[in-house]
């Protein structure tokens, strides 16, 4: 398989705050760049308060919180959002927002219902509780763009045999669960899904906040050596992060990327990929990476 050379940027929208402020800033932005972008709406409550409780259940989400400076990424409304703060809804009092992602032609799919849920859960969720949870999101995103959701792209990388059954079941061009190298049909606990995954292969920013460096020229240096001009690269953005106070750095990363290499959308990469079938069938099993706390789904070789 000879991969098409590519810059993706994925766009994980996770809060309320994120698609009213976040996403009208990267669309302004991606629009100045003349460029496309694969974006995934969590479509339920924002309930991102809940996830401060890691803090005291998860190894390593406290020094990740601290390194990366997450009061400073995230507001303290968003931070309080679902313990002390009501659980407000993402999408659901401002689908005007959601249209305009696929307005500005942009590829559009689901991240999630209640993306806390899925992150804190999925492992000990029964096959119904996914369908529940993956139905939820597909239904509303069907009330407000008249149209199944086609892509998927799982909370917080969490995947498991359930999960990749429930979303293949909406008959998803490709789906982004999981953290790797190369595109791939994931297969977990006797499951062997038919859908391209396309995995993020580069590290998110705040994965390397303090690690590599904190300003704008030295994430970016980073960047510019992990990026590979003749191979695929995807990178998974936050709307609540580089569409709030890292988009000057987003802005420049985009400025020494695109001379470099084709950006393009998930949905462009898999459709010179070939046959789903073709694709190379790989287990998935959590894995820890540096710079983040608690495990993801990583790709491995069968
Ligand atoms: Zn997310």
């Amino acid at each position: 398989m000879t991969l098409p050379a590519a810059f993706v940027l994925k766009v994980d929208v996770d809060t309320h705050v994120g698609l009213r402020d976040g996403a009208p800033r990267l669309l302004e932005l991606f629009e100045k760049h003349g460029i496309r972008a694969s974006w995934f709406v969590t479509m339920g409550p924002d309930r991102t308060g809940r996830s401060a409780l890691r803090v005291f259940r998860q190894k390593g989400f406290l020094s990740k919180m601290l390194r990366s400076g997450a009061p400073r990424l995230y507001p303290m409304s968003t931070m309080l959002r679902g313990t002390l703060l009501p659980a407000i809804p993402v999408v659901a009092g401002q689908p005007e927002r959601l249209r305009a992602i696929e307005r500005g032609g942009h590829e559009l799919g689901i991240h999630g219902f209640d993306h806390v849920y899925w992150h804190d859960e999925l492992a000990a969720m029964n096959p119904g509780e996914v369908e529940a949870e993956v139905e939820r999101a597909a239904s509303l995103f069907e009330d407000i763009l008249g149209r199944r959701p086609d892509c998927f792209a799982a909370p917080g990388w969490q995947c498991t045999a359930a999960s990749l059954r429930a979303t293949d079941a909406l008959g998803l061009r490709h789906r982004s669960d999981t953290r790797g190298t190369r595109p791939y049909r994931p297969s977990m606990s006797g499951y062997d899904s038919p859908t391209p995954e396309v995995p993020t292969t580069l590290p998110t920013l705040d994965e390397i906040l303090g690690r590599v460096g904190s300003s704008a020229t030295e994430l970016n240096a980073a960047y510019a050596e992990w990026i590979d001009d003749d191979g695929l690269n995807v990178h998974t953005i936050h709307t609540e992060v580089e569409g709030a106070a890292y988009l000057e750095q987003l802005d420049g990363l985009l400025e020494r990327v695109r001379d470099r290499v084709p950006i393009r959308t998930l949905g462009e990469v898999v459709e010179e990929l070939g046959p789903p079938q073709d694709l190379p069938l790989e287990s998935v099993a959590p894995g820890r990476l540096p710079g983040r706390g608690g495990t993801v789904a990583c790709q491995g070789t069968m």
